[in-house]
């Protein structure tokens, strides 16, 4: 599976080893871009990304099933996009959801990835808030 661009959807250059891809990051710098040189565990290789666009690791230490540490998204739209690229592209079902360890950070998982539970749990509680509201109205009126 070639690794794409969650930024463009394009195909991302891939360097065999980090001193490659440091070059080409010097040689991108000298025509006035940021860049961050990145190890990939998909492909194996090195990969350049633009400061702006780079996700770190979630600083809570969530991880998907692989063990692999889950990336960060700063706004649920943001990751919203990222996931439907990588749909679009890799033809597979992505959704997202809010990290549950901090806030403000969203993750993006497929669905045989991590905490699948926790969507089912999301999709049912506005009912099971309800049925707290009323039980908790009953017991007032007692
Ligand atoms: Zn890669
Ligand atoms: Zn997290």
């Amino acid at each position: 599976m070639p690794c794409i661009s969650l930024v463009t959807g394009k195909k991302l250059p891939s360097y065999r080893t980090k001193a490659i891809a440091k070059k080409a990051e010097k040689a991108a710098r000298k025509k006035g871009y940021r860049l961050i040189t990145y190890g990939c565990r998909n492909c194996n290789g090195w990969h350049l990304a633009h400061r702006t666009h780079y996700r770190t690791d979630c600083e809570a230490g969530c991880r998907c099933l692989k063990g692999i540490p889950k990336k960060e998204y700063k706004t649920e739209k943001d990751a919203i996009k990222t996931s439907s690229i990588i749909s679009e592209k890799r033809g597979i079902k992505m959704w997202v959801y809010e990290c549950p360890k901090q806030e403000d950070t969203w993750h993006i998982s497929s669905q045989s990835g991590a905490t699948p539970k926790k969507k089912k749990r999301r999709k049912r509680s506005p009912e099971a808030r309800e049925r707290r509201r009323r039980r908790r109205a009953a017991k007032r009126k007692q």
